[in-house]
């Protein structure tokens, strides 16, 4: 009997460590605790193999963890949140044609309610596949800011949005989503009712549970950053979302230094015609001190917290990010080149969209917002309008 027992004791554990081993394949995890940076030696002890993954047991109404999942959408944004209160926010919805992904992704973490819906500002690297998720899941709530836009995907996003009889709220700084004693979300932006860029716009959002805390900041720029640094909000966070891909309009000092965060996530496409993220913001942020995280290296990331500490899983291994000092000297100047808008666009005099349909000058901020295999180039106006592209309503081409 007892030789019996303890073959399936070995059979057990042989079948774990298969499971273990082939999970471990897949998914790298780096626990993260408080210890700085510095004192990790060549990360292997602080490396655990978990089999969580973004397996079924990552789903589970309340637990008692947070996750955090950075879906690897290329050039533009989503972000999946599934609270500890067992409740699911989105922020943002990726570009047009990212929908089955997303949806499946969602899927796959038995995503099917999604309680709050934010979708930061209406550029189509944000609210690209926002009308196949308000029709693939039950939205209860979405969060925007005031603002239109003249595309076809944002008309047909509120058409959605309207069909499903979904309830809209404007976004304001200051904004409880939730208030409860271990767990808070707030907006902090936007403040103003006017600016030139849409990206300023974007709803930020700051994520606290217990003591581990998220920042979440959209496209917002400098303008939007000095109005939440006015704002006398707690900006203090463990992980920041980095604003507008990395681009170097946001991320400014002041605002990095009220912020602090230890981990940075970037989320941009792999070899993105805007150079995304800028090296001044690389450098701004090691300047802090934070350890940077980047969709493009390292595809989908996730960030579980038990409140306490954080940890972080990626589909590529997590390495140690360099010392902040190896990036520091590296000459910025050498970047000039990445600084020039794509080549295409010199000889242009329009830019269209193919999803939206609507086309620009090439100097308007959405040219720059737009996924590159997205763009059309046409040379006159007539050549726009005769392929049934309509004109962008703030650059008015
Ligand atoms: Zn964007
Ligand atoms: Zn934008």
């Amino acid at each position: 009997m007892k030789s019996n027992k303890r073959n399936i004791l070995i059979l057990v554990l042989a079948i774990m460590l298969a499971f273990i081993s082939s999970a471990c394949g897949a998914n790298a995890v780096t626990e993260i605790t408080t210890m700085p940076p510095e004192q990790k030696s060549e990360g292997s002890q602080d490396e655990q193999i978990s089999s969580s993954g973004q397996g079924t047991d990552n789903s589970s109404d309340n637990t008692s963890e947070l996750i955090v999942h950075f879906l690897d959408v290329g050039q533009a944004d989503c972000t999946l949140i599934q609270l500890p209160n067992g409740e699911e926010v989105l922020i943002d919805a990726g570009n047009y044609g990212d929908g089955s992904y997303i949806t499946s992704y969602l899927k796959n973490q038995n995503v099917d309610d999604i309680e709050y819906l934010i979708l930061t500002h209406p550029h189509e690297d944000h609210i690209g596949s926002a009308k196949e998720i308000i029709t693939s899941f039950a939205v209860e709530k979405v969060y925007m800011p005031d603002v239109s836009s003249d595309s076809n995907l944002y008309e047909s996003t509120m058409l959605a949005i309207e069909n499903k009889g979904i309830e809209i709220i404007y976004a304001e700084p200051g904004l409880k989503i939730i208030d409860s004693p271990d767990l808070k979300f707030q907006l902090l932006s936007p403040k103003s009712m006017y600016y030139s860029e849409l990206n300023e716009y974007s709803a930020a959002a700051r994520l606290e549970y217990s003591d581990t805390s998220f920042l979440f900041t959209g496209d917002a720029e400098s303008v939007s950053e000095l109005e939440m640094l006015g704002g006398g909000f707690n900006l203090d966070s463990d992980v920041l979302k980095v604003g507008h891909h990395g681009g170097r309009t946001s991320s400014s000092r002041d605002f990095l230094q009220a912020v602090t965060p230890e981990y940075s996530i970037i989320s941009c496409g792999e070899d993105n015609s805007y150079g995304h993220p800028h090296i001044e913001t690389l450098n701004r942020l090691t300047d802090i001190g934070s350890e940077i995280y980047r969709t493009d290296e390292l595809g989908t990331i996730v960030i579980l917290s038990d409140g306490q500490n954080i940890s972080i899983e990626s589909d590529e291994a997590i390495e140690i990010p360099l010392a902040p000092l190896e990036i520091l000297n590296t000459p910025p100047v050498q970047n000039a080149s990445e600084d020039k808008e794509p080549s295409a666009i010199s000889e242009t005099n329009y830019v269209g969209n193919k999803n939206s349909l609507v086309f620009h000058n090439p100097d308007c901020s959405s040219v720059a917002d737009m996924k590159e295999s997205n763009k059309i180039f046409f040379t006159t106006r007539q050549a726009a309008t005769d392929q049934d592209y309509t004109p962008c309503g703030r650059c008015n081409p």
